[in-house]
């Protein structure tokens, strides 16, 4: 499994849980390699931890242009 260190921590990317993004998709990380403790999401383009998610479902890279809208793409995909 993929690690990457933030502010000190490392975390574990679950490459196999993504979210579609607009440049690349968005990776769910995890605190420990059982993936039982959720951190938050990585982004697949520029490998950043610098993710901001609102209560829309929105998933915005603060690093670089990567960026997942809200429900409509996920109505279009399930
Ligand atoms: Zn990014």
């Amino acid at each position: 499994m993929d690690t990457i260190s933030t502010a000190g921590e490392t975390l574990y990317v679950a490459r196999d849980e993504a979210e579609r993004g607009s440049e690349a998709p968005f990776y769910v990380a995890y605190h420990g390699e059982e993936r039982r403790d959720r951190w938050g999401y990585v982004c697949g383009n520029c490998e950043g931890a610098n993710i901001a998610m609102d209560p829309m479902g929105r998933i915005v890279c603060n690093d670089c242009p990567n960026r997942r809208k809200p429900t409509e793409w996920d109505a279009a995909h399930e």
